[in-house]
This record gives structure tokens, C-alpha cells and sequence, in this order.
């Protein structure tokens, strides 16, 4: 199981799957960090959009994600206002031009883009941005891997660990799964040669029956990760529980403001009621991201749901497992 979106796309891009036969078979796993966000969370920020004087700053990929069947889009088109950036920082500036406006960040992503979240909170207090809150839902991944590990309906032999991930938080998180869960596991890169390697790596300790963490990406992953990034997420964040699209509340998941940032905790800032939204009956992304099902084995896919009208964020986001199936034509 690769448990990164972009693996993902890249797998699904260089056809490596068809290369395979049929005596291995690679699932994706819960590694797109728009898919896994849950349904409450995704109301939460549907909410904030429809207030008065909020401008909403996103990443595009969030923009189309359907919660009962509205999207910021939707909201955009009857008068919201949701400005798509490249960078949580990208939003400050947006927050010096609209001093009258509220600037709302959606904090979704994993380890790889959190360092950027807290920077935007550390750049708002020293430039004394008063207009900036960010909505948290970020989350971490070893938690995850820590419940599919302990799925037998799943049933993993091996995990395609996520690059970018792994270059913040180095190598150590991981060794858990090789140590407790005797499973084997390989840091990967992107390029072909990173994905085949990794897979030859696993396909070997499968036959050898050992378990081992090994980096297949040392190029850009250090065994200590990246110290830097790790302290400007811990000087602003702590872990806290978090909500999962298909897994559900994960403890320590996800990351929270610490004491000393929640005024830029939008969940502090505007009353946001409890929001309890059951999925799309129709949309099976829950088992898509836990690799339960494949995107062709669900009833909508290519048929009620496709790219230009997604019922679930496994379609929308460039990242999402329903995407790259659809998008080369993995059927
Ligand atoms: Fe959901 Fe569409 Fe994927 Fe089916 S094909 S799981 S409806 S996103």
C-alpha cells in the first residue's frame, strides 16, 4: 500500500501496476490529505464560507469537495468569497489587502505541509496580522499506518512510505511498523526508479520473510528528518485527536493550536456549531482510502461520478485514488 497521494498519481501515471502481473498488487492507501478529511470538518469550513466578511484561502483541491452536496464553489457562486493559494503564507498578503475581512486558512495536509501552516501563524503575530485565523484539520500519518496495521480485512504485506512526509519526520516513526507489526516497509521516491526499487525492496523481504524499514529515498530523506520544519510545527501545534474520512477519530491524528497561538485558531474566533454529517450513501470513499475497494469496484465511478461532477474528494483532489483510476484509464 503506498500511503501518499502523490505516489498515487505517479504509480498510476507510469502504468506501473500493469508492469506487475498478477502476484502483486498495490492499493492506496489513506495518503491524500483532502481525501481523508472528514465530512464534519469539510462542513465546518462550508460554514465559515457562507459568513459575512470571510474570505476563505484555500488549495484548489478543497474548493470542489462536496459536503450534502455543496461545495465552496457552490457558495462562491452565490456570493461567497474563497481565494485559492499556493501557500498558507500566500494568504497573509490577502489578509493585508482585505483589513475589513477575515481571512480564513483551511489547514489541510500532512506532515509535508504543516511546517508552512505554523509559519503563517508565526509571520502573522511578528507582522501583527489581527485578520488571519486558520481553520485546523491537518493531520499526521503514522497514526494512520498504526490502524491499518492492525485491520486483518486489509491485510498489508508491505507499505510504500511517503517521501515528502519522511523528509520532515526522518525514519524513526516508522520503525513500529517493522518492529511491532513484523511488516516491511521502504521510504520511496517519485521517479521510476524510486517506485521500482521500493517495490523490489519489498518484493525480496516478502520472499525472505524478514521486516525491515528500509530508505529507498536517501537523497532527500534524513534518518532525522528535517529539525528545523519539526520544531516550527511543534512551537505552534500539539498533537490532538482527529476525525478521518472512513476511519473515523484517530487519537493523536492530528494537530491542534498550543495555548500560546489559539488567537489564530479560527474554531476560537467564530462560533462554529457541531456539525455531524453522515457520507454520501452513494460515495464509497471510506474503503477507497483504506484500500478496501479499488475506484472501479464503486458503483458511481465514471458513471454518476467523474472529475467534472465528483461526489467525493477521492475524484476531486489531484491527489485522490478515484482520480488517477479515472484519469489513466486504469479500468
Ligand atoms: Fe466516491 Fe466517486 Fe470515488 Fe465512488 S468514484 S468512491 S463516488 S469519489
Amino acid at each position: 500500500m503506498e500511503v501518499c497521494g502523490t505516489h498515487t498519481m505517479a504509480i498510476a501515471r507510469m502504468g506501473i501496476r500493469s508492469l506487475l502481473g498478477n502476484k502483486i498488487r498495490l492499493i492506496s492507501g489513506p495518503g491524500c490529505p483532502v481525501c481523508v478529511t472528514s465530512e464534519s470538518d469539510i462542513a465546518r469550513a462550508l460554514y465559515l464560507a457562507g459568513l459575512n466578511n470571510v474570505i476563505i484561502t484555500t488549495f484548489g483541491d478543497m474548493l470542489r469537495v462536496p459536503s450534502n452536496g455543496v461545495s465552496l464553489q457552490d457558495i462562491n457562486s452565490e456570493g461567497g468569497r474563497t481565494e485559492v493559494v499556493f501557500s498558507p503564507v500566500d494568504a497573509l498578503e490577502i489578509a493585508k489587502q482585505n483589513e475589513d475581512s477575515q481571512i480564513v486558512f483551511l489547514g489541510v495536509g500532512f506532515e509535508t505541509t504543516s511546517p508552512t501552516i505554523a509559519a503563517s501563524a508565526i509571520l502573522a503575530r511578528e507582522q501583527n496580522i489581527h485578520n488571519f485565523s486558520i481553520l485546523p484539520m491537518m493531520k499526521t500519518v503514522t497514526p494512520a499506518l498504526k490502524f491499518l496495521c492492525e485491520q486483518p480485512d486489509i491485510a498489508i504485506d508491505g507499505f510504500i512510505l511517503p517521501g515528502h512526509v519522511s523528509a520532515i519526520i526522518g525514519e524513526e516513526p516508522y520503525i513500529f511498523i517493522s518492529d511491532d507489526y513484523n511488516l516491511p516497509c521502504v521510504i520511496a521516491g517519485f521517479e521510476p526508479e524510486d517506485v521500482a526499487d521500493t517495490i523490489l525492496r519489498l518484493t525480496k523481504m516478502a520472499i525472505s520473510g524478514s521486516a525491515n524499514l528500509e530508505n529507498s529515498y536517501s537523497r532527500a530523506v534524513k534518518a532525522e528528518g528535517n529539525p528545523k520544519a519539526k520544531a516550527i510545527v511543534n512551537k505552534v501545534f500539539r498533537t490532538a485527536d482527529a476525525e478521518w474520512r472512513g476511519i473515523g477519530s484517530l487519537p493523536d491524528s492530528g494537530l491542534a493550536f498550543k495555548d500560546k497561538f489559539s488567537e489564530f485558531n479560527a474554531s476560537n474566533r467564530f462560533t462554529i456549531p457541531h456539525f455531524d454529517i453522515k457520507p454520501d450513501p452513494r460515495c464509497r470513499c471510506g474503503e477507497v482510502i483504506l484500500g478496501k475497494i479499488i475506484p472501479p469496484e464503486c458503483p458511481q465511478f465514471g458513471l454518476k461520478c467523474t472529475p467534472t461532477k465528483p461526489l467525493g474528494p477521492c475524484m476531486v483532489s489531484s491527489e485522490g485514488a478515484c482520480a488517477a483510476y479515472f484519469k489513466y484509464r486504469m479500468i
